[in-house]
């Protein structure tokens, strides 16, 4: 392969490395997820998001699935509880945190921030910011305004 093509699978691995995943092809959506869940998930004030179609994703491994609602999957490891994937099976969707795939060659360029209604941090870095999701993603696609700076809000 060219040095230059991007590769077609993407392998990654949660923090003690029971779980392997793989991603087919560049993910449908990349942003950066602001919502409470994640969160709370993540013990984190943002998120690292991409997502793909699930049928392009493999996950192998002892797993423990939680589920806020029967829109959502949320998969760690049972040995080391790394959070990996979150299964979207109302739209036959994965979302891959990244970081897992860190290392494989995957680069994370998000698009937007996602869910900045409910941030606990600005980002002033020009990329789009929507109060939920964009419209193609089933949201309102309603945008918040850049802020004047990065930072912890008050
Ligand atoms: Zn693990
Ligand atoms: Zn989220």
């Amino acid at each position: 392969m060219p040095v230059n093509e991007e590769p077609s699978e993407h392998h990654g691995s949660c923090y003690c490395g029971a779980i392997s995943v793989t991603v087919k092809g560049p993910p449908r959506a990349s942003a950066i997820c602001h919502c409470h869940s994640c969160r709370k998930w993540h013990a984190a004030p943002i998120n690292a998001w991409s997502i793909w179609k699930s049928a392009d994703v493999t996950i192998s491994g002892p797993m423990i699935t939680s589920s806020e609602n029967e829109a959502s999957g949320r998969v760690s490891c049972a040995k080391c509880g790394g959070c990996v994937a979150n299964h979207k099976p109302k739209v036959n969707m994965t979302v891959v945190y990244p970081m897992t795939l860190a290392g494989s060659g995957f680069a994370f360029e998000p698009a937007s921030h996602i869910f900045y209604s409910e941030r606990v941090m600005d980002f002033a870095d020009d990329l789009p910011k929507f109060a939920d999701m964009p419209e193609r993603m089933g949201g309102s696609g309603e945008r918040v305004e850049e802020p004047a700076k990065t930072g912890w809000r008050a």
